[in-house]
């Protein structure tokens, strides 16, 4: 666990959020603020910034992602779904552990 990292304290539950997801290696809850119908943010619970150091490090974990963000689109939608990660703070990453945002449940504009 990170020291000071928002999403290391929600996937200990020291911050509470609403589960979405959960296995050992994954946890994924609503985003506060959807941008979609949908809006389930998946995080590794071992600590990384961004998506290319979890790439590096553990690429089955990012894997594993894309194939959860799959299963969620399945069920809550027709499994049209897009897979965002913001990178950078010039890109709008706010929170520095590495999450994916799915975004489904209905018609997505272009
Ligand atoms: O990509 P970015 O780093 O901006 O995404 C962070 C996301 O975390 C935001 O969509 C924000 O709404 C969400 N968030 C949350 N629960 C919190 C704090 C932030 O779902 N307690």
């Amino acid at each position: 666990m990170a020291n000071d990292c928002l999403f290391c304290k929600i996937i200990a539950g020291e911050v509470p959020s609403t589960k979405a997801y959960e296995d050992d290696t994954t946890y994924g809850f609503m985003d506060i603020s959807p941008k979609a119908k949908v809006h389930v943010l998946l995080v590794p619970k071992q600590h990384y910034t961004k998506v290319s150091e979890l790439a590096e490090a553990d690429p089955a974990e990012l894997a594993h992602i894309v194939k959860v963000a799959q299963s969620i689109a399945d069920k809550e939608f027709n499994g049209s779904y897009r897979l965002v990660f913001n990178t950078g703070e010039d890109a709008g990453q706010s929170v520095f552990h590495v999450h994916a945002h799915v975004l489904t449940g209905e018609m997505m504009e272009e």
